[in-house]
């Protein structure tokens, strides 16, 4: 698997075999499969030798001449099976592999649907380990030669690109400054596309929908009933420090307006990054509300996590946004997949 980039040599091993719903990638533990044929065989034999001499024989004789070792009767080393709870508290003591699994634990993140991508199995092989391979925390960044791998030529860990901090996996898949406006804009801007296609659909603007990469939203739509911006500034009499959500809805008929902002964060940062988003158009609400007279105006985040952790809020947007509850699921993939595209990219150029 490592031959075909399929595993990262320093990932969690554990995962290998561990099932996609905890987290890892589900192949066949063939090790365990071999042991349970070892401690099947041996009580077969255990079971007969009680009344056929044939077996019991055997049973005698087998003195390390099969791996079954039926002479002795105490448990051999090859009677082992590695169950899933082993696997997962094997994985949860390792400092760095562990970080992600602590990460689905707590309380605000979905595990199921943290792990969703994993189960639904459509991202290339390649993709995948390189996914896997960023929530280990083992891709090759400068913090990691310097701190964990000891590279002896490795003089900085400060990051080749903005200089102005650690190089950690954390700051390429969210935090370096210098692609900001490039690189975590369009993964931004493709996350909100979706959400802006789910609507404009729902309202009836486009008959058809397209795959969410090809989408290019349009920055106004406008019927009797609704009115959709698209990442437009809302002119307000009195000056508001934040007026330009990502997706603005007029709801004509029931006179209320919904505000979206689409927010993609590393793992630590959910909770805040819910909290500064909720609070984030509080001015603007106040300005909109008697502007265009409307009865209520609420603001709805979309925050997902960087490697495609869900946190539970998300369910309660799409909910509040009157989008199917799968929707996550291509959120989810559309983060991945550029998270995989950005670290690629970032780790490319020296
Ligand atoms: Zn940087």
């Amino acid at each position: 698997m490592t031959a075909h980039r399929k595993h990262h040599p320093r990932s969690c091993i554990q995962r290998v075999t561990l099932q996609r719903e905890e987290g890892g990638k589900g192949i066949i533990d063939i090790s365990n499969l071999h042991n349970k044929q070892i401690i099947s065989l041996r009580k077969f034999f255990f079971d007969r030798a009680q009344h056929s001499t044939l077996h019991s024989i055997v049973t005698q004789s087998d003195t390390r001449l099969t791996p079954l070792n039926l002479h002795d009767r105490n448990q051999q080393r090859n009677e082992n099976i590695t169950d899933t709870k082993d696997k997962i508290t094997a994985w949860q003591r390792k400092s760095l592999h562990g970080r992600h699994r602590h990460d689905l634990q707590l309380p605000h993140v979905d595990k199921k649907a943290s792990n969703a991508w994993l189960l639904r199995g459509e991202l290339f092989p390649e993709t995948e380990a390189f996914m896997i391979a960023i929530q280990d925390q083992v891709i090759d960044t400068k913090n990691y030669q310097k701190h964990i791998i000891r590279r002896s030529n490795t003089t900085t860990d400060f990051c080749r690109h903005c200089h102005s901090s650690s190089e950690t996996i954390q700051h390429i898949t969210g935090a370096c400054k210098s692609i900001a406006q490039t690189d975590y804009k369009h993964r931004h801007d493709q996350v909100a596309a979706i959400i802006h296609q789910y609507i404009a659909f729902k309202h009836k603007f486009i008959s058809e929908k397209q795959p969410y990469y090809k989408y290019k939203p349009q920055s106004v739509f406008e019927n009797d009933s609704y009115r959709i911006y698209w990442d437009r500034t809302i002119i307000t009499d009195k000056t508001v420090h934040y007026n330009r959500p990502d997706i603005t809805v007029l709801d004509k008929h029931n006179k209320s307006v919904t505000l979206i902002d689409i927010a993609i964060c590393n793992t630590h940062n959910l909770l805040t990054t819910h909290t500064d988003k909720t609070t984030k158009y509080t001015d603007l609400s106040v300005e909109i509300k008697t502007q265009w007279q409307v009865h209520n105006v609420k603001t709805v985040p979309i925050i997902l996590s960087t490697t495609g952790v869900i946190p539970k809020t998300l369910h309660a947007s799409l909910r509040a946004l009157d989008i199917h509850p799968s929707a996550y699921t291509l959120l989810q993939k559309a983060v991945i997949l550029n998270t995989c595209r950005i670290v690629r990219k970032f780790l490319s150029m020296s």
